[in-house]
């Protein structure tokens, strides 16, 4: 039982009250039910995490089925993406399971249908039976086909699934009212000719079923107790319970409730619309680091961890609403601060050259690896007289509230000395090409001396020159510069992709400790933000991306 929880999500009190009212504990199962027409994004991981949860929550099973009922846009690669995803969110599925595995048992259904007067086969064309289905105020008219006699549509619908037809020639539809107030009950369509391989059925079938004549009927062969589904759904409820009392011969009934997709700011969430960004090659892939997708977020370098701290956060609601994308970053941050081992990187840099530290001594600094996690350790930290530190942590000449290097005034190096700058030199354009400055030889930081425990403004990262190495950093920034972009009528979504998403920094400098990082290795950079390792990274060419800056800056631009 949940009792260990603060407070039951809606969702989790439906189940107590199942419970309650005499659902064996025993009989709890769940599924997650992914379409494999593309990846998994953010909004899925909500349902994922509400079903897996549960799953956890009452040792119930979870299947993970695949809701393979629409050959044209279904594909084996979003199969083996949507495993892996939710293998990486550390989440285990019961059985794996397809819809697909259920074409024959469902096909059989369906002629018994036929049989018992529930369901006929209609050669109207789609727009004669869009027309005559009404509208909610308004009672649709009854297809001519619709009394046929059982033997005409048994024999059609073999025939129809031999292929003998075209493609929107005729459908099977069930016969239940044509003037139901639930338009859903107005003689929905079970079956639709579609002359398409499928991707593990092949050619076998030339009728395809509805997601409605499947869902529900998928759910009652694996002996689903709760069904849960987007809010889109709630007006199929009344059909989803209709179409299982037709196939019903014992056990038990699944029970489909509904709850609030999950919108997230600044970003889009369809598959249509995310398949468009990829191949119109507006991001670089399914898993391009700026994707919503969970592929994305995980080259991003998000956590598993961040991820299902996010859906806690944002929570399960019966209620459409946005939530805002600062919350998956705060997510982030918090997870990164606690595992992000501290390195020093220097995207921009400018050479620091300290004129009184002696030219070929080299000194190793203890650094501490992360403050937040006592067992990570120390690293040493090599320091030099030529150092590389960001062009933007110096200015010749700066009012009062800048707290980085001018002239004349101090700084700290992190983890070093404290330093003065003196002078600079400028190229031919004006350009500053080197910063010369003095350090004060007693201010080594952790040395315990008077001098090391001066205070001065600001704290500068750094690097040696000799001894640090290049890298390739990958800035990402929001894909849409918009909170909505998909929320507008008369503008497509695409006018408000963000130019700069993605920036390139290929002169960024290392300290040497990150030489033999792996992809995936994530990393806080001092004062810059968390890092990861790209898959494209090799030894011989870093490439990082940022994951998130340090603190929220965007709401400030
Ligand atoms: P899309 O409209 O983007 O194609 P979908 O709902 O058709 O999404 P499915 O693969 O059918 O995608 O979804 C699998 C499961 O995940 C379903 O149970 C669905 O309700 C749930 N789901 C999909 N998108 C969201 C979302 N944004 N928030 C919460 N749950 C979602
Ligand atoms: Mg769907």
């Amino acid at each position: 039982m949940a009792e260990d929880k603060k407070s039951l999500n809606f969702i989790e009190q439906i189940i107590e009250e199942d419970l309650k009212n005499g659902l064996p504990k025993d009989k709890l199962r769940f599924r997650f039910p992914p379409e494999p027409n593309g990846y998994l994004h953010i909004g899925h991981a909500a349902s994922i995490c509400l079903n897996f949860g549960l799953g956890r929550t009452y040792q119930a099973p979870v299947n993970l089925r695949f809701d393979d009922t629409n050959p044209a846009k279904e594909e084996q690669e979003y199969v083996d993406a949507i495993k892996k995803d939710i293998a990486w969110l550390g989440f285990e599925w019961d059985k794996e399971l397809y819809a697909s595995d259920y074409f024959q048992q469902l096909y059989d259904w369906a002629v018994e249908m036929i049989k018992q007067g529930k369901a006929y086969v209609d050669e109207q064309p789609q727009e004669k039976i869009n027309e005559q289905r009404g509208t909610p105020t308004q009672p649709g008219i009854e297809s001519p086909y619709r009394n046929r006699p059982a033997e005409e549509s048994l024999d059609l619908l073999e025939r129809m699934n031999k292929g003998e037809f075209e493609e929107g020639a005729m459908v099977l539809r069930a016969k239940i009212d044509m003037a139901s107030p639930n338009m859903h009950m107005r003689d929905p369509i079970m079956y639709r000719i579609l002359h398409r391989a499928h991707h593990r059925t092949g050619d076998h079938w030339k009728v395809y079923p509805m997601y409605d004549w499947t869902h529900g009927q998928s759910d009652y062969l694996e002996q689903v107790s709760h069904s849960l589904c987007t809010l889109e759904f709630k007006s199929h409820r009344p059909l989803y319970e209709w179409f299982i009392e037709q196939v019903y011969s014992g056990g038990l009934k699944p029970k489909q409730r509904e709850f609030a997709r999950r919108n997230l700011s600044y970003t889009v969430m369809s598959k249509r619309k995310l398949l468009q960004l990829v191949e119109e090659g507006h991001v670089n892939g399914w898993d391009d680091p700026r994707m919503p997708t969970i592929s994305g977020l995980r080259r991003r370098g998000y956590t598993p961890e961040a991820i299902i701290n996010f859906s806690e956060l944002s929570g399960i609601s019966k209620r459409e609403n946005v939530t805002d994308v600062a919350l998956l970053e705060f997510a982030a941050r918090e997870h990164l601060n606690k595992i992000a081992p501290r390195r020093m990187a220097v995207l921009n840099p400018v050479k620091l050259i300290i004129d009184n530290y002696p030219e070929d001594k080299v000194e190793y600094l203890k650094a501490e690896n992360n403050p937040e996690d006592d067992s990570a350790g120390y690293r040493d930290l090599p320091f030099a007289r030529e150092l590389y530190i960001e062009r933007d942590d110096f200015k010749e000449s700066a009012n009062r509230k800048f707290f980085r290097l001018t002239l004349g005034k101090e700084v700290r190096l992190k983890n070093a000395y404290i330093i003065k700058g003196e002078s600079v030199i400028k190229d031919e354009n004006g350009e500053i090409i080197e910063i010369h400055a003095t350090y004060d030889p007693l201010s080594k930081s952790g040395s315990g001396t008077p001098e090391s425990k001066r205070k001065v403004k600001g704290t500068l990262h750094w690097v040696t020159a000799e001894h640090s190495i290049p890298a390739e950093i990958r800035i990402y920034d929001r894909l849409f510069i918009d909170e909505a972009p998909d929320g507008h009528k008369d503008r497509n979504f695409l006018e408000f992709l963000n130019p700069n998403s993605l920036q390139i920094d290929r002169k960024a400098r290392l300290e040497p400790n990150l030489q033999d990082v792996k992809p995936g290795e994530r990393f806080q950079f001092t004062r810059l933000g968390y890092f990861v390792v790209d898959p494209d990274s090799k030894p011989e060419h870093l490439v990082f991306n940022r994951t998130v800056t340090l603190r929220d800056t965007w709401k400030k631009k």
